[in-house]
């Protein structure tokens, strides 16, 4: 008898389960609920992912049969040192659907690398494309001979080899040998004879032909990403078929830019926002609605910079993981005179008492220098100076460079 059914349930199958029962559980359950196509039941996701990885290693299943979840959740030294933490559902999928990397030490064809255009959307909800590439196959009709079975001879020229080596006598009894592809067979090492040749192909081999990809952007897919489908690039005769690689190109979006796992922003306050406190909608890259709220007698400064917690972009293979939005604040003053004269004695009543210890009483007024302020356009005036070293005084002046009113 086992202790508790939880992980069996999840699975839908019973505690006498064979190996191979649970596994087409999981396969059909972990098909159904993966977040591509089902992105709300994430955690109905992990739980299958979990009882899957618990109940398919016999030492795990022993120890969840005897104590429970709880037996597999705390470890201990019967558990094989890995108890207690359980794999990401997402490398559970690929362990089991075999996505992960394969390794190759043949020789293969060409690789072929396509770039995708995504908008940061795409990356945040995921999306799908389908994507029509030309690529070289292996003639079906020949199968990559050329020719009738058993009608290509080998040729004679460069006896199959399809190099042909000629020796040159650079002087008297010193040769230099010069290895050129066969003439005769343009060095495939055989020849058909033209009323052997494949109808199909025309004795080329391989056929050049369209075909449709439908390719899956992950959450959480970063700029310059590779999705790459194994063995679909260019066939050759003789040759494992190389790769297609699409490649991720993001787009600039025009409010938001991702760092990592999270996203930024820039946001503008009035003042009055910014002192007395504000609400401000944020439209997410899921077309939801976020209302931005400062906290009651909370201020905000020009370049303050907070953050709002789980609103940033979703974690590669980890899509039920976020990252944080981080708003960057700028604040907009009012127009000058905002207010009139006799008003702004008000409003200063209300702010924080002016700074100014550096006044002495006993100066004398006629000691004060007023210096007024002037509008100053720096970029103008570093042009101006330059333009000065050809000009004479005089024409500068007319110039209405930097002027300072004298009154
Ligand atoms: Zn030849
Ligand atoms: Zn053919």
């Amino acid at each position: 008898m086992v202790k508790e059914t939880g992980f069996y349930d999840t699975l839908g199958v019973k505690p006498n389960a064979t190996p191979d029962e649970l596994k087409r559980a999981y396969r059909k359950l972990a098909l159904k609920y993966h977040p591509d196509k089902n992105p709300t039941e994430g955690e109905k996701f992990k739980q299958i992912s979990q009882a899957y990885e618990v109940l398919s290693d016999a030492k795990k299943r022993e120890i969840y049969d005897r104590g429970g979840e709880k037996a597999i959740k705390e470890g201990g030294p019967s558990a094989g040192g890995g108890g207690g933490t359980f794999a990401s559902p997402m490398d559970i999928f690929d362990l089991f659907f075999g996505g992960g990397r394969r390794m190759h030490r043949e020789r293969k064809g060409k690789n072929i690398v396509h770039q995708i255009s995504v908008t940061l959307e795409d990356l945040y909800n995921g999306a799908t494309r389908k994507l029509s590439v030309q690529k070289n196959t292996i003639c079906e009709k020949c199968e990559g001979r050329g020719s009738r079975k058993g009608a290509a001879q080998m040729c004679m020229s460069c006896h199959g080899t399809g190099m042909q080596v000629r020796v040159h006598q650079l002087v008297p009894g010193m040769v230099q040998q010069v290895s050129t592809v066969c003439h005769g067979c343009q060095g495939q090492g055989q020849r058909i004879s033209q009323r052997d040749r494949c109808k199909g192909c025309g004795g080329r081999k391989i056929l050049r032909q369209k075909k449709i990809l439908e390719v899956f952007i992950e959450k959480g897919m970063r700029d310059g990403q590779k999705i790459v489908f194994h063995g679909e690039g260019d066939q050759e005769p003789g040759l494992e078929p190389g790769d297609i690689i699409f490649v991720l190109d993001l787009q600039e979006h025009p409010l938001f830019t991702r760092k990592g796992e999270d996203l930024t922003m820039s946001m503008e306050l009035q003042l009055v926002e910014a002192l007395c406190g504000f609400q401000k909608p944020v439209q997410t890259l899921d077309n939801r609605t976020l209302l931005v709220t400062s906290h009651p007698g909370e201020l905000i400064k020009p370049g303050d910079t907070k953050y709002v917690c789980n609103e940033g972009m979703p974690m590669y293979r980890r899509p039920f993981e976020t990252g944080r939005l981080i708003i960057h604040f700028s604040v907009a003053f009012p127009k000058a005179n905002f207010l009139p004269k006799n008003k702004l004695k008000e409003l200063e009543s209300y702010l924080p008492l002016k700074v100014d210890s550096e006044q002495p009483e006993s100066m004398d007024d006629d000691l004060y220098i007023y210096a007024d302020l002037e509008e100053c356009d720096l970029e103008n005036r570093k042009r101006h100076r330059h333009q000065n070293y050809y000009m004479d005084e005089d024409d500068y002046a007319s110039t209405g460079g930097v002027q300072c009113q004298t009154s």
